[in-house]
């Protein structure tokens, strides 16, 4: 089966086709570096993150940029507002960027380049769409005339009249009310860092002809896929299209992706409560990420499909926490079974399924080959992660089943053993196609000798409420080690325990 993509522009799906056979250009609108990031702005990483990684498991060379905008009246703004300059505010704020995208495990960006080090590029396009009589110099300032793109508005599906909402540098001399700004003239009490020379005076770039300029210098004037949030189609979208289609004449982005913005989810939350649901949205992503970690989160983001809004609540969070876990501790079982790591390096390929005795279990070998079939279906599909996800967790709950029905915790056959691990090893390289199960979770448990001890005795308070057929008090300490975020499982001679 091959890809298909649901295209904003034609608002279809289409047959995924690349430009140049087995290459594409991803170009993804990156973080404006005035504050930190919350969650809302992991998503598109996260999702470009598991399409790229898709893609190159298809056989695709992708080159995937991300931009970093540290050049905006926003970043004037706040570095006036903290007393520090520019410059100092955006490498501060990008460092942590880099760093909660490091942690959320986006390894896959070719390229993150700056605004402020493409001022040229963008010099250069604002000349030629000048050139071409698309766009005028007014007082100090430079504007793109919407009149002289006669598809204007085909990404938004709306009419040049429509346009007035545009907000711009207010009070200059526009010829028509949706003309946006290419190039603002400083201010006069504006700071020496944020000017810029150019054939029309000291000043900097508007936002909309950084990102069509720094895509054209990094993916070519045609490029493949073109993403970001649900928020960018209108105008930051259009106003690209425009900038850049006017300029070339050639088309600029083949296909539009946009994913659903994260809605924060107050019903769980008391409504009066206004300072928690303030709290909410103001929880940057490192923060979050000290709470969750970065496999948790990149989980939570991709069991919504990316079109989709993402309802964030911690319960959501916590629920999504026993998914996941569900997963390691099935990697660690088998680990256990088999005598050997299901972790191996996530750079080696492996073939164990395809070598493994599964004939000889025909019903699970059939339902391990339905999961995985499912898993790659929901994956061309629009990329489809909800149900790509779907498809692993049942494939999980069936493996454990397995293991169950062969009793392999206490025995078991060597092949029975080997088909386990076997599928075991498909459904991790599944999950890593989407970046997940790279390494072990981060146990918390073990390493803390008190926490170790006081386990140690709780689990053997229970043991003996057990025996003592006491069995409402050794429920309450399971129930209440589990509310506090730890497991138990109990095998035939032990219990073990961890913390969630
Ligand atoms: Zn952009």
């Amino acid at each position: 089966m091959s890809i298909r993509v649901y295209n904003t522009l034609t608002q279809h799906k289409e047959p995924f086709e690349t430009i140049e056979p087995g290459k594409v250009g991803i170009y993804l609108c990156g973080p404006t570096v005035y504050k930190p990031s919350h969650i809302g702005h992991a998503v598109g990483p996260i999702i470009f993150d598991v399409i790229k990684r898709y893609l190159i498991h298809r056989g695709y060379d992708v080159q995937f940029v991300v931009n970093i905008t540290d050049v905006d009246d926003k970043l004037i703004e706040e570095a006036a507002a903290q007393d520090t300059t520019v410059p100092v505010l955006a490498e501060r704020i990008t460092a942590m960027y880099l760093d909660s995208m490091a942690r959320l495990g986006i390894d896959t960006i070719d390229e993150m380049p700056k605004a402020s080090e493409h001022i040229g590029d963008i010099v250069d396009l604002i000349q030629r769409l000048i050139g071409k009589d698309a766009a005028y110099v007014s007082g100090a300032d430079v504007y793109f005339d919407v009149t002289k793109d006669a598809d204007y508005g085909k990404l938004s599906n709306r009419k040049q009249d429509d346009q007035t909402a545009q907000r711009d540098v207010a009070g200059e001399e526009k010829r028509n009310p949706g003309d946006f700004a290419l190039w603002k003239g400083c201010k006069p009490n504006e700071p020496a860092e944020v000017r810029y020379a150019s054939p029309w005076g000291e000043g900097r770039p508007g936002w909309h002809i950084e990102c069509s300029a720094m895509s054209i210098r990094y993916l070519g004037e045609t490029f493949d896929i073109h993403g970001g949030g649900l928020d960018l189609i209108f105008p930051h979208h259009e106003n690209e299209i425009a900038q850049a289609e006017t300029a070339t004449g050639k088309t600029f982005a083949k296909y539009w992706f946009h994913n659903g913005l994260t809605r924060f989810n107050t019903k769980k939350v008391s409504k009066s409560d206004a300072a928690m649901q303030d709290a909410l949205k103001k929880m940057t992503l490192g923060t979050l990420l000290d709470s969750y970690g970065g496999e948790l989160l990149r989980y939570f983001v991709i069991s919504t499909h990316y079109r989709r809004p993402i309802e964030y609540s911690d319960a959501e969070l916590e629920s999504k926490r026993k998914g996941l876990s569900n997963f390691h501790r099935l990697f660690e079982r088998i680990e256990r079974v088999c005598g050997t790591t299901v972790y191996t390096d996530p750079t080696a390929g492996s073939d164990e399924w395809a070598a493994a005795p599964a004939s000889e279990f025909a019903d699970f070998a059939k339902d391990v080959e339905r999961f995985a079939e499912q898993f790659f279906s929901a994956m061309d599909d629009d990329f489809n992660t909800a149900a790509a996800t779907a498809a692993c967790y049942e494939l999980n709950t069936r493996i454990n089943r397995f293991v169950e029905e062969q009793k392999l915790e206490s025995g078991g056959s060597a092949s029975a053993k080997t088909v386990a691990y076997a599928a075991a090893r498909k459904l991790m390289d599944l999950g890593r196609l989407q970046g997940l199960f790279m390494s072990p979770p981060e146990s918390r448990a073990g390493g803390d000798e008190v926490v170790d001890k006081l386990m140690a005795v709780l689990i053997d308070a229970r043991a003996r409420a057990k025996k003592a057929k006491q069995f409402d008090i050794a429920d309450a300490i399971r129930d209440q080690l589990t509310d506090a975020g730890v497991t138990l499982e109990d095998r035939p001679d032990v219990t073990l325990w961890r913390m969630n």
